[in-house]
């Protein structure tokens, strides 16, 4: 600490860490998702006492996803707070997730003594946090002194939510935390970030380069990516595509942008629109595996794409885009709707008629896999009971995660409002589902379904305890088939230990809810799990249903069974 900062006497003192909070707060700040104990503890006990909401859980790792979910929704960055080295590393892989998805986060993460660190001489859980955290982040940084705090936390959420958001490291040691400072003086150096995610506008001639070049398209197609449901532009983006005509495509989480059911959705007809349209407008999606990086027998090779993006950097990332327009979503899409005066962009009435033919065929496919009578359910008769249940829903939020679960669930579970489709996302991730559950009901205060296969439901299990202590009215539905993917595979040495893909086929997830006085459920038929699923939302109660899947049902890694090597064992089955 510099010595004009050196307290006398006469100052009204306080300290560094509850300058931080007084920080976060003057930021807008509501909500901290954390796990404390050295040396954050008296900070989430602060943040309290001055009204903000500290959501404490059982493990980083959930706590991270809550807070990155709740920055997806927000539009604010979501904190998540840790201790250090090992409590920091458990947050990680939130961060670096969030990072990947784009999802705008803020990791503070207490460390200990600097000098100690430096020179490797064994602190209390010692770590080079800050440098270690670089590559896994947007930004990381370190407050050192507590005249920077205003600047740490500026630089923090600037980092988190403009341009392309992201996860942001902050390191606060346990000398800032601890520095004695003087109260006046410190609090005439906060302020609230001015204008944290400034638009960007997309210059005319990108527009006027995009639309011309959708005007020629015989066959366009417009694919929904998360950034735009994350962009907020609903409005417009639903006008765009209603005016024109144009077919859409969602990705995953950009699932009720416009609603499953519009007659302009072509999510039936994947296959088919992907290998035939001409033009694609990628709207804040990205040619990444999700969309088989636009190559391949999946695509069209001689269609042309528009892509619109905050990220410039994105372009060109895997095929040609002839028409890249830089800018966020919500100031292109005001000049893409501005623009049909000048370009009166009609899509042919007998491109959407290929595509209703081609959606109901898959349609009519779907419907006798979901009138199944099989028993033990599959995860087609099991999605049907949760689907008449949930189509009769509109204002909930819909957790997922899983191979087979993750999979099907999106195929059969219509949306029908946007951002309400929180998933495994661009990583393909589990562990996210309880986090994302605990930090959707948390900030929206709505009902959550949080559907989970049984193995991804293991990573964050724990965290019902965190959903009964809080009293969230959340039910958490898991797809008990035994096992990754399936739970009857074999040990191929004929051995007598379970397989690598094998769980408990007898397990009984609702047993573990009625430990912290939530609501069980077991259902073995579709009937059952009807009755069960209304019983669970109606009751507004952290709730739990356990559903039996047949073991022998799951294909290998879900839909993307290709991404697997092929291996020996493969070879065998
Ligand atoms: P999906 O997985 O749904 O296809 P991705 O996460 O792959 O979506 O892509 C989202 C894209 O949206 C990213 O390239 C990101 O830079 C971009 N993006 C995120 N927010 C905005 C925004 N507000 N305006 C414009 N682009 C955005
Ligand atoms: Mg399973």
């Amino acid at each position: 600490m510099s010595t004009e900062t050196i307290p006398n006497q006469t100052q009204n003192l306080t300290d560094g860490m509850h300058i931080v909070v007084d920080a976060l707060k003057k930021n807008g700040v509501d909500t901290i998702f954390g796990v404390v104990g050295i040396p954050v503890t008296d900070l989430a006990r602060h943040a309290q006492e001055v009204g903000i909401r500290y959501i404490g859980f059982r493990h980083e790792q959930s706590a991270g996803n809550a807070a990155a979910i709740a920055g997806y929704i927000t539009k604010k960055p979501g904190i998540c707070l840790t201790v250090s080295a090992p409590g920091f590393l458990n947050g990680l892989t939130a961060l670096a997730n969030a990072t990947t998805n784009g999802f705008p986060m803020i990791q503070i993460s207490g460390s200990s003594d600097r000098a100690i660190i430096d020179l490797q001489q064994g602190d209390y859980e010692e770590m080079d946090q800050m440098n270690i955290a670089k590559p896994f982040c947007k930004a990381a940084y370190r407050i050192n002194k507590p005249e920077d705090i205003a600047t740490g936390i500026a630089r923090a959420i600037r980092a988190a939510i403009s341009g392309r958001p992201g996860g942001v490291y902050l390191d606060l040691t346990t000398a800032l935390l601890a520095s004695a400072c003087d109260q006046d003086a410190m609090e005439k150096t906060l302020y609230t970030v001015v204008d944290p995610a400034p638009a960007s506008l997309p210059s005319p001639a990108s527009v006027d380069r995009a639309l011309a070049l959708l005007a020629s398209a015989k066959k366009p197609l417009i694919i929904l990516g998360k950034g735009a449901a994350y962009a907020q532009a609903d409005e417009n983006i639903k006008t765009f595509i209603e005016k024109t005509g144009i077919p859409f495509l969602p990705m995953s989480m950009a699932k009720g942008l416009l609603p499953d059911d519009h007659p302009q959705s072509a999510a039936a007809a994947r296959g088919l629109v992907l290998q035939n349209a001409d033009v694609v407008v990628l709207l804040g999606a990205r040619l990444n595996w999700l969309l088989a990086h636009g190559k391949g027998k999946h695509w069209n090779p001689d269609n042309h794409f528009i892509q619109l993006d905050v990220d410039a950097m994105e372009f060109d990332s895997n095929r040609q885009i002839e028409a890249p327009v830089a800018g966020d979503i919500a100031s292109s899409m005001e000049a893409f709707v501005a623009g049909l005066s000048k370009y009166p962009i009609k899509s042919d009435p007998a491109w959407m008629d290929m595509i209703n033919k081609d959606k109901a065929v898959n349609d009519q496919k779907m419907a006798v896999k979901l009138a199944s009578t099989a028993e033990p359910m599959n995860f087609f008769n099991a999605l049907k009971a949760v689907k008449d249940v949930l189509d009769k829903q509109r204002d909930y939020y819909l957790v997922n995660e899983g191979a087979n679960t993750l999979d099907d669930t999106r195929n059969v579970i219509n949306m029908y409002e946007p951002r309400k489709r929180l998933d495994c996302g661009t990583w393909g991730v589990m562990g996210i589902g309880m986090g994302f559950a605990i930090g959707s009901a948390i900030v929206t205060g709505k009902q959550v379904v949080s559907i989970h296969g049984d193995s991804a439901f293991g990573f964050s299990g724990m965290e019902v305890e965190t959903m009964c202590r809080f009293k969230l009215p959340i039910t958490v539905v898991v797809f008990n088939n035994g096992g990754i993917y399936k739970g009857d595979s074999p040990n191929l040495s004929g051995g007598t230990d379970p397989s690598p893909t094998t769980l408990m086929p007898d397990a009984r997830y609702d047993k573990i809810i009625e430990a912290f006085g939530g609501d069980s459920y077991y259902a073995t038929t579709p009937d059952e799990l009807t009755k069960a699923l209304t019983a669970a939302i109606a009751s507004k109660k952290p709730s739990l249903i356990d559903v039996k899947i047949d073991p022998s049902v799951g294909l290998e890694s879900g839909h993307i069974g290709n991404l697997n090597p092929k291996t020996v064992i493969k070879e065998a089955h």
